[in-house]
């Protein structure tokens, strides 16, 4: 077994963007600059946002954080989003989900002007992506694909699993595995809740991408000998002999599932990591006007 170090990896890729961003800067470039949208006070977005400023900070990047009280109307939320949208020098931003209840997430993803929609949710990045041309590719299945090819693994003809259709990763994750290109041209299964025979249809798997937020769901039963297990999940579990309270899981069980597979990632430490490198690469390219002129 090998293990897919998203530590690894993403520190590979920080520096390759900050060693960019350094020379771009030098010759008298503006720094690339995204800014973040966090709405309430919910301790996994706290800590997502936290992480991905810090890693901003890392490679040269200026941040912004606009801060929303939990009751938030809708209306105020889209007028931050316009503001965002009309800032020359803002590059890029994202709006960290999940939104309380009473605002549409849609109405606000949609609202993003497209060429700052560096999270990749806006229908437009989704159709372009959906076409094979160039798009903001929504931040998790980016960072998994630009794994995959670091870590040189074959793809073509395999059969990738992709467990959960979410709009953010499940359902981009299938599209890109099966473009005609690498990582890619597999022969895609996507599952959910309403899938029948789950653990079979797992079990056929070459690739196995778990997305469904259910800690430490997946065994070795699902898991055929040599394949390679990609967990996307993270759900804090509570653990009275952590000082927070609670244990970081993936949605694979690790120690259970890592002797049967040629390779995994680990939870944390894995996909989460470069979910933020996806997020930054998206901002360079924005930056640099890359695909929308
Ligand atoms: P989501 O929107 O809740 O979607 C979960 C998907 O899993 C749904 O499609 C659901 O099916 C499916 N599902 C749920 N229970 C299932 C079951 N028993 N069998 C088969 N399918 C099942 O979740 P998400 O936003 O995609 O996130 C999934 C996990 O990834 C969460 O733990 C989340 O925290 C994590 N995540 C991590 C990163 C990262 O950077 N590492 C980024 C985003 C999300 P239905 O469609 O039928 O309901």
């Amino acid at each position: 077994m090998q293990l897919l170090d998203g530590k690894l990896i993403s520190s590979q890729i920080k520096a390759e963007i900050k060693t960019e961003v350094d020379y771009w800067t030098s010759k008298g470039g503006k720094k690339p600059h995204l800014a973040a949208i966090l709405v309430g006070n919910d301790g996994a977005s706290e800590t997502y946002v936290a992480s991905k400023i810090r890693s901003c900070e890392e490679i040269g990047f200026t941040s912004t954080l606009l801060r929303f009280d939990s009751d938030v109307t809708e209306a105020e939320l889209l007028g931050a989003v316009e503001q965002l949208n009309n800032d020359p020098d803002v590059d890029g931003f994202i709006v960290q989900l999940p939104l309380p209840k009473h605002i549409t997430e849609n109405t606000i993803m949609e609202a993003v002007h497209p060429a700052k929609d560096v999270d990749g949710f806006h229908p437009i990045n989704v159709g372009r992506m959906c076409k094979g041309l160039p798009a903001y590719l929504s931040a998790t299945p980016f960072g998994i694909i630009e794994m995959l090819k670091r870590a040189d693994i074959e793809t073509a003809g395999k059969h990738c699993v992709v467990i959960g259709r979410s709009q953010i990763v499940g359902l981009p994750m299938s599209i890109l595995m099966q473009r005609n290109t690498y990582p890619g041209n597999c022969t895609v299964t996507i599952c959910h809740s309403k899938t029948q025979n789950l653990k079979e249809i797992c079990k056929s798997a070459d690739i196995l991408i778990v997305a469904l937020g259910r800690p430490e769901f997946v065994t070795a039963e699902y898991v055929k000998e040599g394949a390679v297990v990609i967990d996307v999940g993270i759900s804090r579990v509570p653990d009275a002999s952590k000082k927070s309270g609670f244990a970081i899981k993936g949605d694979v069980n690790f120690q259970n599932v890592a002797p049967k597979a040629s390779f995994i990632t680990p939870v944390p430490g894995g996909v989460g990591l470069m979910t933020i490198c996806g997020l930054l690469t998206n901002t360079l390219m924005a930056a640099r006007k890359e695909i929308y002129k």
